[in-house]
């Protein structure tokens, strides 16, 4: 890291001392070792301190270095105690998977071997289409089915409904965009569909005028009546439905819609059927909980993260198309620059670009190859199990307590509840609310919030592998008692 003047400026960023530079290796791991065995000893979470806060924002930008050892140790000072805490037994917030220590290790290997993931003629693109080919037996789609690991899953999904909008469109989209559509091109959706279809729709330029909101019933699925009334009517008004967007696990309660039933129509209608499954697609890898998900296998492209049920460190999740052509010829792309060579490191050409928006890809295929390499899948399917049993068992907790209220049905792995008194609904929802960041702040426990018919809910999405059993009656008995707290301090007011 010392540029050489005396006889011509030559620099590099590898380390002047392997040795020194292997000491500072080993502290690394050594401290993040204890601090993932020592996680349970920890706050769930911890508000940053004043000093961290300025520490982090008003440094001027080091034009000077002031070596590895002093950035290492701001780290371990003013960031690695306060990340928003999902490696936690006890978080459940939003849906976020936990990582593991494994994993970590691999996304250190893809960093040092940093291959780059359009395609080439090189190992790590096979372990990334092995990869894609255990997640299609996985998800039970048919062979012949293309894959592509992308960041999340608004990403996987958004990819899928490119494809769906390449496919449906009826024109050249890709030669003309939708300046050229006659027809009001549109897709179909129940309302408790994640965000990502707004988003979607905004940037493959459909437009939020395209999404047809379908009801739900009381349950949270996507009332099929009414979308096969909507799609007629929509249809003899001259409008041109390209596809269904079913979700398997809705953020907001866990409810999976009638797969089955939903790839009928779309058949019946000539649609394309695409699945968010983001976290709820895991339940097909199941014996005990896959019919669950009962056609899943039937969908034209599905969603899903890795980096939630899968228990994966950001950033990993797939779209998978079972049409692996129309996959390719929605992205396809060539340039003099890439051109594809029958020998040598390009030989094979692009194949992972020319299914996506990325050209420059990191290898986070490693970590779920080595994780399925030293764990075997039937530990994840044990885990997902676990998770499930886990928030059966929150609910008979919530069940056999009357100052607590389940307020959305079980149907997977989300349990939305709250503490109730005698008080209004108002009431309620300002002192349910006021839990949940007490919960928080005190480093008990991190659910999130969400409002179900009206009520303000605590939300556990439990897609942990460190949760035990225990971890959910220290979250009730914590519940009970600020809820308990904040009846009083309601009451003195
Ligand atoms: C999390 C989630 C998404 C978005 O996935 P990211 O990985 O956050 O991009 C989409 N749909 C559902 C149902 C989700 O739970």
């Amino acid at each position: 890291m010392v540029c050489n003047m005396t006889v011509r400026k030559e620099c590099t960023l590898d380390p002047d001392d392997w040795l020194d530079f292997k000491r500072l290796a080993h502290q690394m791991i050594d401290d993040m070792v204890r601090h993932l065995s020592t996680l349970d000893q920890q706050p769930a979470w911890q508000a940053m301190p004043q000093e961290t806060q300025e520490a982090l924002r008003n440094e001027g930008l080091p034009q000077i270095g002031a070596g590895a050892e002093k950035a290492y140790a701001d780290f371990v000072n003013h960031v690695m105690p306060y990340p928003n805490g999902n490696l936690h037994p006890r978080y459940w917030g939003w849906v976020q998977g936990t990582g593991t220590p494994l994993a970590m290790l691999a996304d250190m290997l893809a960093s040092g071997i940093n291959p780059h993931m359009a395609g080439f003629n090189q190992a790590p693109a096979l372990v990334e289409q092995q990869v894609i080919e255990w997640l299609r037996q996985l998800m039970k789609m048919p062979e012949g089915t293309s894959g592509l690991l992308v960041s999340g899953g608004m990403m996987a999904n958004i990819l899928g409904l490119a494809v769906a909008r390449h496919v449906k469109a009826g024109f050249d989209v890709r030669e003309n965009g939708l300046q050229k559509s006659q027809q009001l091109l549109t897709v179909y959706a129940s309302k408790e569909t994640h965000s990502w279809l707004r988003k979607g729709c905004q940037f493959l330029g459909l437009g939020n005028r395209a999404i047809r909101i379908v009801p739900t019933d009381d349950r949270f699925q996507m009332d099929t009546q009414s979308l096969r009334e909507m799609l007629e009517r929509d249809i003899k008004r001259g409008e041109k439905p390209i596809a269904v967007i079913a979700t398997a696990g809705t953020v907001n309660t866990g409810a999976i819609d009638d797969l089955e039933a939903i790839a009928a129509i779309c058949r019946e209608h000539d649609l394309w059927f695409h699945i968010d499954g983001a976290f709820g697609a895991f339940a097909q890898i199941s014996d005990r909980f896959s019919h669950l998900v009962n056609g899943l296998e039937l969908a034209d492209s599905v969603g899903f993260d890795l980096h939630k049920w899968m228990y994966m460190p950001f950033e990993i999740a797939c779209v998978l198309v079972r049409n692996g052509k129309a996959h390719h010829d929605a992205f396809a792309m060539n340039a003099d620059y890439i051109a594809e060579t029958t020998r040598g490191v390009i030989a094979g050409g692009l194949p992972f670009a020319e299914r996506g928006l990325e050209l420059t890809r990191n290898f986070k295929a490693l970590k779920l190859w080595m994780s399925l390499k030293a764990h075997g899948v039937q530990t994840f399917i044990d885990l997902i199990e676990q998770n499930i049993e886990q928030a059966k068992y929150l609910q008979g907790l919530i069940d056999e307590n009357s100052e607590l209220e389940l307020l959305a049905p079980v149907s997977l792995n989300v349990v939305c509840f709250r503490f109730r008194a005698q008080m209004s609904e108002a009431a309620l929802n300002k002192l349910n609310a006021e839990l949940l960041l007490r919960l928080q702040e005190r480093g008990i426990a991190v659910p999130s919030g969400t409002t179900i018919n009206d009520r303000y809910a605590l939300r556990v999405a439990i897609v942990n592998h460190r949760s035990r059993f225990n971890d959910f009656v220290r979250l009730v008995d914590a519940t009970l008692a600020l809820g308990r707290e904040l009846v009083s301090e309601f009451a003195g007011q």
